[in-house]
């Protein structure tokens, strides 16, 4: 990743409070052992919560790396939006995501 981006990433981890974009979970920039001991999980559970800069607008669909196009988004939620076959907008993950957690179903 390119400093530039790394600072956009950081950028909007500040704006955002340190929480995820579609989960609305906190998430962690450096350092995973402090945040595990700081919410009481597992190193290995802390992984996932690792910020990440989320393409609002995907490369491949000819998204930058922009300060306006960069949201930060836990890696389990950056992954995931990803997977999905049909990709879904921004918006559309959130609710989706934003769903499933009222079902209790998101971050296992
Ligand atoms: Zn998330």
């Amino acid at each position: 990743m390119s400093n530039t981006l790394q600072r956009t990433r950081a950028l909007a981890f500040v704006n955002q409070n340190g929480c995820c974009i579609y989960c609305d979970k906190p998430m962690w920039l450096a350092d995973p052992v402090d945040f595990a001991a700081k919410q009481r999980i597992t190193f290995k559970q802390a992984r996932r919560f690792q910020c990440t800069a989320e393409h609002l607008c995907a490369r491949k669909n000819g998204g930058s790396d922009t300060a306006a196009n960069i949201a930060a988004a836990c890696l389990f939620c950056n992954q995931h939006r990803h997977m999905r076959k049909a990709e879904l907008t921004p918006e559309q993950f959130q609710f989706h995501v934003r769903k499933r957690i009222a079902r209790g179903g998101w971050h296992p």
